[in-house]
């Protein structure tokens, strides 16, 4: 048996490594490669992918896996082994069923459209982008329909991201969350909006970014394993589990993007960074889930980045690095800023509080889309719609309607929004089962030490990388089920604070 796991584990390495490669080619598109490199560069990473897809898929794998079941019945359920083989048969039953001529279609066709959107959303031309998203939809049901069985056809899109989330389940979960959201947004906005003007002034870029990189070592982000660069869309990247990668933005009128965003990214990159070293270059050396990986930037990026706690330390130093802009400003005034609640129009710059209420449009909407409930043309209206229902405000155009997205223009419908409110919720179940373990945390981090949270994380989620499913592991980690508890009382008592609740 020990001769054919070893077998299995070479195999899985080598794959990794043609994938780890594609990584990296896009990672150079994305951050320093010549705009003339584009259509090489397109068709050299489709190659190691149809490559890593061809070895992973061989059905040499299958017959490995099928020899190594009655070990994995013997083995420790939580042992590297026996999780190896769990998770890659899980993989390789869901590869399989992907025609690999389906693949390259999907991958064709969303590059296109992409392509598309980069045109149609500064010209706000949704009937440029319209014939292209009717044919993601196509063919997102028919990804749906190789995973036959399924109670709802989103649930197969879902799964892939989440692994056994439903749609069933997370109707009900939102349904109780938005109920809960849509009145602590009312009560907070009928009062006097913070100035977040403070935020606004000229802020240097190169400043900010030393002061962002500053942080994020502080936090626990290793730079011997690690470094940021510049994109205009923020993203976390790993090769290895020793070159763990993340990129930024920089806005000088506005201090929210490189801050937060590199406290952000750094969160999902503390959570690869802190995955076992056992677990190298094999399919455990990975995040639980999206919502796992969001509960990390978040818990990060919200729970410790914008608490009162973190800028009592850090306000000071701020202030110190931009004195001519931030000394009149005192501290209250600036933690109200960042922590300003308004009803708006995009998700990626919405606050905490909001932010759910725009996921959760785009959940609703693409089950529609899916169920056949709603169609592509109608689709620009029904956002409208929905903003207006939910967040009391509908955007004047599709520019930053219903095409401000990338998701939809670059994937498939379906599976794509779910993760970021379940990060918010997990990252707060997380953080309270943290704070219960060690009450001492938010003193620590008034103080600018973060290393018992982190090591905290790192031992109860991060090492143990995929190994367990997102259920398990919130399970694992709090003792009990997924909950929006914990995130509802996060948010009432921070806010209760802020404004009168
Ligand atoms: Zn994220």
């Amino acid at each position: 048996m020990e001769a054919k796991l070893q077998e299995l584990k070479k195999r899985l390495v080598e794959i990794n490594d043609l994938k780890s490669a594609a990584e990296l080619l896009y990672w150079d598109q994305a951050t320093y490669m010549p705009s003339g490199g584009a259509s090489a560069r397109a068709r050299q990473m489709a190659t190691l992918e149809r490559l890593a897809h061809e070895k992973f898929t061989d059905p040499a794998i299958g017959k490995l896996l099928e020899e190594l079941r009655s070990c994995r019945e013997s083995l420790d359920y939580d042992s590297d082994e026996a999780s190896l083989i769990r998770v890659t048969q899980r993989e390789y039953d869901r590869a399989v069923r992907i025609p690999p001529s389906f693949a390259e279609q999907l991958s064709s066709h969303s590059s296109a459209s992409y392509e598309a959107w980069t045109k149609a959303r500064p010209a706000d031309d949704f009937s440029a982008i319209q014939p292209y998203l009717e044919k993601t939809l196509d063919l997102s049901r028919q990804l749906a329909d190789f995973f036959p069985g399924y109670e709802h056809i989103a649930d197969p899109l879902i799964d892939y991201e989440d692994y056994g989330m439903k749609a069933s389940t997370l109707r009900v979960l939102f349904d109780e969350l938005r109920e809960q959201l849509v009145p602590i947004v009312e009560a907070i906005t009928s009062q006097p909006m913070a100035d977040d003007s403070c935020l606004h002034q000229n802020f240097p870029e190169a400043q900010q970014l030393a002061f962002g990189l500053e942080i994020i070592e502080r936090l626990g982000y290793d730079f011997t394993r690690g470094r940021q660069d510049k994109t205009p869309h923020p993203f976390m990247i790993k090769f290895s589990l020793g070159d763990v990668r993340i990129t930024t933005r920089v806005k000088e009128n506005n201090l929210n993007e490189a801050l937060f965003g590199a406290m952000h990214e750094a969160g999902h990159a503390l959570y690869e960074q802190g995955i076992s070293m056992d677990l190298e270059s094999t399919p455990l050396a990975d995040g639980a889930s999206a919502g796992a990986h969001e509960a990390q930037s978040r818990l990060w990026e919200n729970l410790v980045g914008h608490s009162r706690g973190f800028w009592t330390f850090y306000y000071p130093r701020l202030q110190e690095v931009f004195p001519d802009q931030l000394k009149p400003v005192s501290l209250d005034t600036f933690y109200r800023a960042i922590n300003k609640v308004e009803r708006s129009l995009i998700r990626t710059a919405a606050d905490e509080v909001t932010y759910n209420l725009h996921v959760m449009i785009r959940f609703g909407l693409e089950l529609d889309l899916l169920e056949g409930q709603l169609t592509v043309a109608d689709l620009p209206q029904a956002w409208r719609e929905r903003y207006q229902t939910d967040l009391g405000i509908a955007p004047p155009d599709d520019r930053d309607g219903v095409m401000q997205d990338i998701h939809w223009y670059s994937s498939t419908i379906g599976g794509r929004f779910q993760g970021y409110t379940l990060g918010n919720i997990m990252g707060a179940q997380f953080y309270e089962a943290a704070l219960a373990a060690h009450p001492e945390i938010p003193e620590q981090i008034a103080r600018g030490q973060f290393q018992t949270l982190l090591g905290w994380l790192k031992e109860n989620i991060y090492r143990h990388g995929n190994k367990f499913t997102p259920s398990e592991l919130i399970e694992r980690v709090t003792g009990g089920p997924l909950s929006t508890e914990p995130y509802i009382k996060y948010l009432r008592k921070k806010y209760g604070e802020l404004y009168s609740l």
